[in-house]
């Protein structure tokens, strides 16, 4: 480790790092869609299995139309959390019909039940997000079972190609394009203070972020801006690929046993703990704040992801989201008993004021440890 002093007083720390690049194959732009039957072809798909959600069936259909007679099946039945007895009945029938490949188009839900068909047999994905959410970037695998999510990471889930088409993004709702655009930024956020985060990843984490937060209030004014749409689209493919490289934290930890214990919302419940989890770990991680601030172009990372948040119009408040206040301490004991590698640590108290916060919607503070407590130094 190296420590440069700079000349407004702080010193620069160059630290060692380890980059591992993901093998992906991303075509980006508007109207890509158009480019499916090629691009399963040069996955080799020649009997694919088509998978979305029950409300997204007529950009299916269209993706069906489109791939003849390489594709035998849609089958609508993806859900938020990745529940195993829906993966169970896809796969069932992926067996039956004897697929070669899948291809997903949809949010996280689609994608993630595709990942987990993949995870049991190694077929090749070739994923078409309409979403911020950014699994397609990563090969990480969160599946629910009686209710408790878990986890994991294999190589056997990164999908081998992705389509980012733009004019497919154009019908997700404002609302809903808001909470996701602010699930990508989380991605990106965490990145920045990543136990294993590196130069190349923190460059895509604050330029994820910029442009998502440069692009989110045009898609709220207009949906069908292709320009914001197009920008948003960027950004939460930079953030996404973040997800994939660098261990997440607390604001994911949180996030995770909100949406598995109790079913919340899976982007609302990301826009809502942001920027407490931020302000959480503000002491413990200068510079990533200070590069999270500059890319949002606000002075305070934690308070200018919760004004974004109030000018997108988006949810502020576990309260609104159908998280019960009886279920707080739970939270706060779950996210305690295994936590994530936090840069500070993880204290149950202070934890649960900051879940009581996020319940209730207030601006978010740092909660039990004084602020610029803790040395700043500059991190490269
Ligand atoms: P989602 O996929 O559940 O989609 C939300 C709703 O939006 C659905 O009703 C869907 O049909 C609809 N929708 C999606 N795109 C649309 C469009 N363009 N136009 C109109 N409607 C559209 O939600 P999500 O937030 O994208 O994904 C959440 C899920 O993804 C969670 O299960 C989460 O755990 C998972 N996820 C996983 C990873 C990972 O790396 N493993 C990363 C992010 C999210």
């Amino acid at each position: 480790m190296w420590r440069l002093p700079l000349p407004d007083g702080r010193r620069l720390v160059m630290k060692d790092f380890v980059y591992q690049a993901l093998s992906s194959r991303v075509v980006f732009g508007a109207g890509t869609v158009g480019r499916v039957r090629e691009e399963s072809e040069r996955l080799g798909l020649s009997r694919a299995l088509v998978l979305c959600g029950p409300h997204h069936e007529t950009p299916a259909r269209d993706i069906m139309l489109r791939l003849g007679d390489r594709a035998v099946l849609l089958f609508s039945g993806a859900a938020m959390h990745t529940p195993v007895r829906v993966t169970e009945a896809a796969l069932a029938l992926a067996r039956d019909l004897k697929v070669d490949g899948l291809v997903a188009i949809g949010g996280g839900s689609a994608i993630g039940l595709a990942k987990a068909i993949a995870l049991r047999t190694d077929l090749p994905q070739l994923a078409i997000p309409t979403t911020y959410a950014g699994s397609e970037m990563t090969p990480i695998l969160g599946e629910t079972r009686e209710g408790v999510k878990t986890t994991q990471r294999s190589p056997k889930v990164l999908p081998e190609a992705v389509i980012y088409d733009v004019n497919l993004t154009c019908t997700l709702p404002t609302a809903l394009s808001a909470a996701s655009g602010m699930n990508a930024i989380a991605h990106g956020a965490e990145a920045l203070y990543a136990q294993d985060c590196n130069p190349v990843i923190s460059l895509m984490a604050e330029q994820g972020i910029a442009a998502l937060a440069r692009a989110l209030p045009l898609v709220v004014e207009n949906g069908r801006d292709l320009a914001a749409r197009s920008e948003a689209l960027y950004g939460a493919w930079l953030c996404g690929t973040c997800l994939g490289a660098v261990g997440m934290a607390l604001h994911h930890k949180l996030c995770h046993t909100l949406g598995g214990s109790f079913d919340l919302p899976h982007a609302e419940a990301h826009t809502i703990i942001l920027p407490h989890a931020l302000a959480y770990n503000a002491s413990c991680a200068p510079e990533a704040m200070d590069r999270i601030a500059r890319a949002l172009g606000a002075t305070d990372a934690a308070q200018g992801i919760y004004d974004l948040a109030k000018r997108l119009d988006a949810k502020l408040a576990l309260r609104d989201i159908g998280m019960p206040r009886a279920g707080i301490e739970r939270v706060a004991n779950l996210a305690v008993t295994q936590p994530y590698w936090n840069p500070r640590p993880v204290e149950r108290e202070a934890i649960l004021q900051l879940l009581l916060r996020a319940w209730s919607g207030s601006r978010p503070e740092a909660s039990g440890l004084a602020r610029g407590s803790v040395s700043v130094e500059a991190r490269r």
